[in-house]
């Protein structure tokens, strides 16, 4: 439950606490995201579209700071602050650019009455946290200290592969979290790796990937990062390339990949306790990576994958490149792209963790 203190601060918390979740109910071992009845009227527009709560973009981004302006009249709109960021959405896309970050949605961007809307989940779980983090700051954690690191597969599971270069993602993803524990460990981080060889915890994956995430909680991670390497069908090979950060799908948004609700939308999975912080720390770490490495955007995007739904830290899953293209997979092959790739992540690490220690300088 929020403190009533919070509540009268922020009316954007308050409206997030009061945000109806799915009927689902949560594992009895779960604590559930706060539904505390919002203490006042929400100080945005909103309409019923498509079935579900929508918030007007141009009504709404003024009460966070931001200026909102067309580029296109009706079509596309951008929202800018004092600091220059800027934010553009676009009507009937799933995905939104901040300061050039591909970003997605659980929602559609509607127009309605002269305006752009966003879905209201979307806005607050997502949006309004990334806007003004300040008004979260006493929800979020602290700084990292313990980062547990996941080199994805090994042992018997080798991941996707590149027969031309002879790669297998068990070999790539584990020389990268070699060099990021270095990495982070010059930077003040203890880094504890769930492997640091050829194996795997279980020949069963499901077992496999619930026990990374009980090695993280044990380890007492207060990050937890999973790195692989990505692949699609022959048939696309020479089309996709590029990167892709996860974080766990928040509590009642849907994943990147799904078009409507399943079973697991409205579950509070362990990782779910930590939708807030994850947003923050998927941001920075995609913005690095896609700037650093020069890879093509494929997103900053959600799933409810099992490792992210079982760890008790904030958390991500970094898709570095496609092994399956093969222009991309002779970058990976060279050790001077995977050290960019554990660069780009600890640099990522470093922005997060200074906004977070920002955050609680700014709230004593
Ligand atoms: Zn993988």
């Amino acid at each position: 439950m929020l403190p009533p203190r919070l509540l009268r601060l922020c009316p954007f918390i308050a409206a997030a606490a009061a945000a109806p979740l799915t009927a689902q109910t949560p594992p009895a071992a779960v604590r559930a995201a706060p539904t505390r009845p919002a203490a006042a009227q929400a100080p945005w527009t909103e309409a019923r579209l498509r079935g579900l709560d929508f918030v007007d973009l141009r009504d709404a981004s003024p009460k966070l700071g931001w200026k909102p302006a067309w580029i296109t009249p009706g079509r596309k709109l951008a929202l800018t602050s004092a600091g220059g960021s800027s934010l553009v959405f676009e009507l009937d896309e799933r995905d939104c650019h901040l300061d050039g970050v591909r970003l997605f949605l659980s929602e559609r961007i509607a127009a309605h009455r002269d305006s752009l809307w966003i879905a209201k989940t979307d806005f607050l779980k997502t949006i309004a946290p990334l806007l003004r983090p300040a008004d979260h700051a006493l929800l979020l954690p602290a700084a990292p200290r313990v980062i547990v690191l996941d080199a994805g597969h090994g042992g018997t599971d080798p991941g996707k592969s590149n027969a031309k270069f002879r790669l297998h993602e068990k070999d790539m993803t584990l020389d990268v979290v070699l060099r990021l524990k270095e990495l982070l460990e010059s930077r003040g981080y203890r880094a504890v790796l769930t492997r640091k060889d050829d194996t795997r915890f279980s020949s069963n994956p499901v077992v496999d990937l619930q026990r990374r995430a009980d090695f993280a909680n044990k380890a007492g991670a207060e990050l937890f990062l999973s790195v692989h390497f990505n692949a699609v069908d022959p048939k696309d090979a020479a089309r996709v390339s590029g990167t892709e950060t996860y974080v766990l799908t928040p509590q009642g948004l849907l994943s990147t990949t799904d078009g409507t609700k399943d079973d697991l939308t409205g579950v509070a999975f362990p990782g779910n306790r930590h939708d807030l912080p994850n947003v923050l720390l998927g941001f920075h770490l995609h913005r690095r990576l896609i700037g650093d490495l020069k890879t093509s955007d494929r997103g900053y995007k959600r799933a409810r994958f099992a490792v992210l739904r079982f760890v008790e830290c904030p958390a991500a899953l970094i898709e570095a490149a496609y092994l399956s293209n093969d222009e991309e997979a002779a970058r990976v092959a060279r050790p001077e792209f995977r050290q960019q790739v554990a660069e780009a992540i600890a640099k990522g690490v470093d922005a997060y963790a200074r906004q977070l220690a920002g955050l609680a300088a700014a709230k004593r």
